[in-house]
């Protein structure tokens, strides 16, 4: 079976000391792709840089989280732009809104996040989105952009029924995380997952994050890891009455076409 994580923070420095060895263990674990999020642009660099020396396997996006809006300048705009250049650059994002934390003002939030809707809009690259508890201003946003944008997949998604249809109907594609395999938090998502359909459905680890609470036996470090992606796809295929193998079938089809992910060993000709 073959998986891919459509969200993994490999340059997080929780992965400085045996970087390469957990990419090497994800690849041994059937976790064949892996987009390494960007969170704000010297992230995005730092990413771009990684998958570039794993042409095939690695991709990354481009982009500024939410939580860092505040620090994002105009004058970062080119420096986001050229990566976006970049073959293995295949995403805006992370980007969004998160009121929950609140860590950067809203609106510096929102003024970040029209930026990279405006770049997403420009490069024709989809987008890698993050909300929290910011759905409506989230939703106004993208629908002001409407058919402007190319397609977009709603990360992390942990909302509810009412947020997951506006996604949806929206035409947004959805991303689950472990947070799916939290007997308290993720349970309302294990009666929600089959509502989207095959072609709309990714998986992420959002490695060093979100370690999936049933695994087992849990890393005493608490560090998620991309090679846990078939962990999270087994509930998700369950929770959905599906095979396994077609649940990382259709998962792992849906984020090639999505991100137009290069064979490994093939990889695309610079822009
Ligand atoms: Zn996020």
């Amino acid at each position: 079976m073959q998986w891919i994580d459509i969200g993994a923070n490999l340059t997080h420095d929780a992965f400085d000391l045996d970087r390469e060895a957990v990419i090497a263990q994800a690849h041994e674990a059937g976790v064949m792709q892996i987009v390494v999020t960007g969170a704000d642009v010297a992230g995005s660099a730092m990413a771009a840089e990684l998958a570039r020396g794993h042409p095939g396997r690695l991709f990354a996006t481009a982009g500024v989280h939410p939580h860092h809006a505040q620090q994002f300048e105009p004058t970062q705009l080119p420096a986001l732009r050229a990566l976006l250049g970049c073959a293995q650059v295949v995403a805006v994002g992370e980007c969004g809104l998160d009121y929950f934390r609140n860590f950067s003002p809203r609106a510096a939030q929102l003024r970040a996040f029209e930026w990279q809707l405006q770049l997403a809009a420009d490069s024709g690259k989809p987008l890698f989105l993050h909300q929290r508890d910011a759905h409506e201003d989230f939703i106004a946003a993208l629908r002001a952009w409407g058919a402007r944008l190319p397609r977009a997949v709603a990360h992390c998604f942990t909302g509810g029924e009412r947020e997951l249809d506006a996604y949806l109907a929206l035409g947004l594609s959805i991303g689950i995380t472990g947070w799916f395999c939290d007997e308290r938090r993720g349970a309302h998502l294990r009666s929600l997952v089959g509502r989207i359909p095959v072609g709309r459905l990714m998986l992420e680890t959002d490695a060093p994050y979100l370690l999936p609470r049933d695994l087992s036996p849990r890393p005493a470090s608490r560090r998620n890891e991309p090679r846990y992606l078939p962990h999270i796809g087994e509930a998700v295929a369950h929770a959905r009455g599906e095979t396994v193998e077609y649940c990382a079938a259709h998962t792992s089809a849906h984020a090639q076409e999505f991100f137009s992910l290069s064979k490994p060993g093939a990889p695309k000709a610079a822009i």
